[in-house]
């Protein structure tokens, strides 16, 4: 996987000869598609009212298991930095 990566990178331009890889961290994601079935608003619904009582603002594709693109997950995490302004302390600590 690691290769095919690198090898679009470079057809793209982003990598280069001389480039250095520091890191390099494959992930499989078991579950990558969020599903808008029957029981998503409901499912979602319960885990995101949780999340908030707790002081946590779920953000991405991942956090709010919604079909975000990659400038989406962007923006929602800009929208969830906004939120946790506005979270009060006591939210945070209970
Ligand atoms: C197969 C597939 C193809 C896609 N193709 C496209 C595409 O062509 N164009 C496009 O715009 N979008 C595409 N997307 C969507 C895009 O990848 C996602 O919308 C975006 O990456 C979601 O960002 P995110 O921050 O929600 O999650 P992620 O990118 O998964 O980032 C979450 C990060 O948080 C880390 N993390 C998780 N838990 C913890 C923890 N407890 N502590 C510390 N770190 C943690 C994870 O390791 C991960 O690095 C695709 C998605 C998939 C699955």
């Amino acid at each position: 996987m690691g290769e095919t990566v690198r090898a679009c990178l470079r057809s793209v331009g982003l990598l280069h000869e001389d480039s250095v890889i520091e890191v390099e961290h494959p992930v499989r994601i078991r579950y990558g598609y969020p599903i808008y079935d029957h029981a998503y608003a409901q499912a979602t619904g319960t885990i995101h009212e949780f999340l908030r009582r707790h002081g946590l603002a779920p953000a991405g594709r991942f956090g709010r298991w919604a079909y975000l693109s990659l400038e989406d997950s962007l923006l929602d995490g800009m929208r969830a930095a906004a939120e946790c302004q506005t979270v009060p302390a006591s939210a945070l600590t209970g």
